[in-house]
């Protein structure tokens, strides 16, 4: 594969104040609950560099390379979400892959899970196009964002509880943003615990005993449902943990929820 340099988003002049305070935790809640909306918000991500041990191993990646993409130029940076700003259903996953989002700078863009993710958001009609190899390959999603609880790809797939609380003002404002949004569909566990958690500081009603994460589990809350899937990773997958008919039944309930099927 060739280079697939992302056009970086630029932040506004009025927004470099916020992003200098984007370099600590503090500065995190400070610029993303001041962002008016999506295109500031992911300015602002795309700056951070509030977590120390994620910044170095998101930029160490970007110039130690896989072989097999060394001529790539790698993104390097958080990755701000991706899709629909009016979408209804936003999709959460954990965090960048290393060779996937924090080289392509897009959510699950140029690795296995987002192979399968994308021909699944495909076959449900969210997508234009069953794949998703690059940030210009011209890629639309209709009706669906994709997000990250953690914005930074972590060592070993695996943010530590502080770096994920650093994190969580990002999505606490994408939300906010995202009125349309109907339904959230968590990846894993880890998602599912910090949207619940997001929610919550939403203002929405999170229920007690906080519900378990599950393939196909739901939580309607007020105006809102979440909805539990495994994630498409290659250990759920290669596995048969998750097939591709599961992933459709639980995007097809999405749809439903969102009211955008039958
Ligand atoms: S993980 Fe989140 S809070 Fe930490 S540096 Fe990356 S974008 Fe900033």
């Amino acid at each position: 594969m060739g280079s697939h340099r992302p056009v970086p988003a630029q932040p506004a002049l009025g927004l470099s104040a916020a992003i200098d305070k984007g370099h600590d935790a503090a500065g995190v809640v400070a610029a993303a609950s001041g962002a008016a909306n999506l295109v500031e918000l992911d300015a602002l991500v795309g700056e951070c560099r509030a977590c120390p041990r994620l910044v170095e191993w998101r930029e160490r990646i970007a110039v130690d390379k896989r072989r097999s993409f060394a001529d790539d130029t790698y993104w390097g940076r958080p990755v701000p979400g991706f899709g629909d700003p009016d979408a209804a259903i936003v999709v959460v996953g954990l965090a960048p892959a290393a060779h996937g989002a924090n080289r392509t700078g897009r959510m699950f863009t140029g690795d296995r899970s987002g192979d399968w993710l994308f021909a699944a958001l495909h076959r449900a009609g969210f997508a234009n196009q069953p794949t998703s190899v690059a940030a210009d390959d011209g890629l639309q999603l209709t009706g669906v964002r994709i997000t990250a609880a953690v914005r930074c790809a972590p060592p070993a797939n695996q943010p530590t509880p502080a770096e994920r609380d650093t994190c969580a003002p990002w999505v606490d404002a994408e939300l906010r943003l995202l009125t349309q949004v109907r339904v959230v569909v968590a990846l894993g566990g880890f998602a599912w615990a910090a949207s619940l958690v997001a929610l919550g500081r939403a203002g929405v009603a999170v229920p007690r005993p906080r519900p378990r994460f599950g393939h196909g589990a739901e939580v309607p809350m007020g105006q809102r449902t979440l909805v539990g899937s495994f994630h498409p990773s290659q250990q759920n997958t290669f596995t048969g943990r998750l097939t591709e008919a599961m992933l459709d039944e639980v995007l097809g309930r999405a749809q439903i929820l969102a009211g955008l099927g039958e």
